[in-house]
């Protein structure tokens, strides 16, 4: 295979739950680095990937921005396994940055990091992709700052073929509600909820909403934004998962003032905007080019400029 030649594989840099990622340089440039990411398919794909899958691939390799890793190359190998070649990221990923005490960041670094993360988001559906595993873990930061998106429509590609859309996508704690009812068409929406939940875990610098079960998660969500109802949430009772609640165990929407003590850091437009994309109802869940027209980006402090932005100590 002539694309898999161009590449040496190195050392093993780490493990994923469905991949394991090598270094990785270019034959003919030994000083040219890349991850290579060696995909562990299921059984579903044993006798090699569908067209589908391929295709879906190939078309992410073209998708080209700023905040999206690029991927310059896929290639197969004996044992039927799938190998992206990606943009080398060594610096981590905005999880380590959460997580580590001795990193401070500011408000001005958080609106940096969340407008480089919704910019990716609204490329790849404007393209028609969806992410659907938006988490910090997925966030990589490059050399000149720039937080790169991993991982972008793979969820898509490698999707179970005999389902039209599977809701069993997106780590538990980003995770929408809308996917726990197994809503079967789902939308640009469940991205947004994920974006808005890592927006909530930069502010608190721990995740907004860990939930230990799909009903413990569940029932975070109800806590903190309020009970899925038909008043809130037009056509909900009629997901195949919803499940009727307790009466006396309803909360209401949680309003403004409840966000504000909450988030108290990042001012009452911060809080509109984070609300906003925290809506129980995917149809009235801000867009990616919503997010981004919001008067939130044009106020005091402005963002953080990519080479300035706080790293790993
Ligand atoms: P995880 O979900 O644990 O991040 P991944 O399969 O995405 O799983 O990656 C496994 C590990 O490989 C990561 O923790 C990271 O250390 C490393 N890695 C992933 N992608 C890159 C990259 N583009 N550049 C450098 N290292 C990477």
């Amino acid at each position: 295979n002539e694309e898999k030649r161009k590449y040496v594989k190195g050392k093993k840099l780490g493990e994923g739950t469905y991949a394991i990622v090598y270094k990785g340089h270019l034959r003919t440039d030994p000083t040219q680095l890349f991850a290579i990411k060696k995909i562990k398919l299921n059984a579903e794909y044993k006798d090699g990937l569908s067209m589908d899958a391929i295709r879906e691939v190939k078309f992410l390799q073209e998708l080209s921005h700023p905040n999206i890793i690029p991927l310059h190359s896929v290639f197969s190998t004996r044992d039927q396994n799938l190998n992206l070649v990606l943009e080398f990221l060594p610096l981590g990923d905005l999880e380590v940055l959460i997580r580590d005490p001795d990193v401070n960041y500011s408000i001005a670094d958080i609106k940096a990091w969340v407008g480089m993360l919704t910019r990716a988001v609204w490329f790849c559906h404007a393209n028609g992709v969806l992410h659907r595993d938006i988490k910090p873990n997925n966030l990589l930061i490059a050399a000149d700052g720039e937080v790169k998106l991993a991982d972008f429509g793979l969820a898509r590609a490698f999707a179970d073929p005999q389902q039209n859309m599977t809701y069993n996508v997106i780590t538990r704690w980003y995770r929408p509600p809308e996917l726990f009812f197994k809503a079967r068409h789902y939308s640009g929406a469940v991205d947004m909820w994920s974006v808005g939940t890592v927006f909530a875990e930069l502010i608190l610098r721990m995740p907004f909403m860990a939930g230990n079960t799909d009903i413990h998660q569940l029932e975070l969500i109800c806590q903190a934004i309020g009970t899925p109802l038909e008043d809130n949430w037009p056509g909900v009772s009629e997901l195949e998962g919803y499940l009727p609640f307790d009466k006396d165990k309803i909360t209401p929407v949680r309003t403004r003032a409840d966000y504000m003590s909450t988030f108290p850091t990042i001012g009452s437009v911060g809080v509109e905007l984070l609300m906003s994309m925290l809506v129980l109802d995917p149809q009235k869940r801000a867009t990616a080019k919503e997010v981004l027209e919001h008067r939130w980006w044009a106020e005091q402090p402005r963002p953080t400029e990519k080479e300035r932005l706080p790293r790993k100590a």
